[in-house]
């Protein structure tokens, strides 16, 4: 059992929060800029409720967030009243927002500035994953400084893997991202034609995801997406700020990215259309 602190109880952040301290039996202390939702989690999972990012690091051995972005990010480390003022020699931050790498890199240099330890621990598994302990998490850092903070990461995973230096987790997460893009718009390719050409759709899937063509996204989003509901998690807004990232990262790296950067644009029209809040299978919503 140790003393942690969580900052960010969002969609994510809040059952995350809530497994350190029912399956992990952590001394959990949160911290949310909407303080209503901070207090809500303490009456729900015990705890302690502190006023500040910096309040809320005070003596504790490994602080987590998941904010939104690389602003929101920088705003509670190393802004004012941010954790990174009161972190405690030894201890380490682990970062769970999906951020760019260059983000990553640059607090992983002020935390070793400040001697303590930093992880870009990226997740996906989405609303589900959190709310049942069971994400992916895809990590950048230093070995000792992972195998320090695994006991606690496991407490809201199910798959975790150091995957190199700090960035490494970010740069992770984003192959998880175009590897989603261009997947998503086959599948909706493929529900709208099977309508188009007058199959029975849930025949269809029925006998293609045994074979080939099955994906994660195909059993679980194609009967919602063949409704027409779209409701189900990751947001299109949110695709859109990880895919943003994603372009950045490939501009410097060489990457060429030609769907990717063609699904991006196919996610500003579902936007234009008032799609922000809807999961990212939205993508159909253009074909149908
Ligand atoms: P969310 O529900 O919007 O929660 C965001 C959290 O960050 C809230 O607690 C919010 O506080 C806090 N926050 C944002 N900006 C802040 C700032 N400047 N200062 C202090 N706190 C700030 O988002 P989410 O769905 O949990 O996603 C969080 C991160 O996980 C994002 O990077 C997202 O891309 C990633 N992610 C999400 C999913 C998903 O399915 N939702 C899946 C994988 C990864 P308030 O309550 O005050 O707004």
């Amino acid at each position: 059992m140790a003393k942690v602190a969580f900052i960010g109880l969002g969609v994510m952040g809040y059952p995350m929060a809530g497994y350190l301290a029912s399956r992990g039996g952590h001394d959990v202390t949160v911290y949310n800029r909407t303080s209503i939702k901070a207090e809500q989690w303490v009456d729900q999972n015990g705890g302690t409720l502190a006023a500040t990012p910096s309040d809320a690091a005070k003596d504790a051995q490994m602080v987590f967030a998941c904010v939104g972005n690389d602003e929101d990010l920088r705003q509670v480390t190393t802004g004012p009243d941010g954790a990174f003022q009161s972190m405690e020699s030894g201890s380490i931050f682990i970062d769970h927002t999906t951020a760019s790498a260059q983000v990553a890199r640059e607090l992983g240099a002020a935390a070793e500035a400040g001697g303590f330890g930093f992880l870009d621990a990226p997740v996906s598994g989405g609303q589900a994953g959190a709310k049942n302990g069971a994400l992916t998490v895809m990590v950048g850092g230093e070995q000792d400084v992972f195998d320090r903070a695994r006991p606690a990461i496991d407490c809201f995973a199910k798959q975790v893997g150091l995957m190199g230096p700090v960035g490494a987790g970010q740069l992770t997460k984003m192959v998880n991202q175009i590897c989603i893009a261009g997947l998503l718009q086959g599948l909706s390719e493929g529900i709208a034609f099977a309508k188009n050409a007058g199959l029975d759709v849930e025949a269809v899937i029925e006998v293609i995801s045994k074979g080939a063509a099955q994906s994660w996204q195909m059993e679980n989003r194609w009967k919602t997406m063949d409704a027409g509901a779209f409701d189900f998690g990751f947001a299109v807004d949110w695709m859109r700020k990880d895919l943003s990232i994603v372009l950045g990262e490939a501009n410097s790296n060489g990457s060429l990215l030609p769907v990717t950067a063609l699904i991006d644009q196919f996610y500003a029209e579902v936007q234009k259309n008032g799609g922000n809040r809807m999961d990212t299978s939205s993508l159909i919503t253009r074909l149908t």
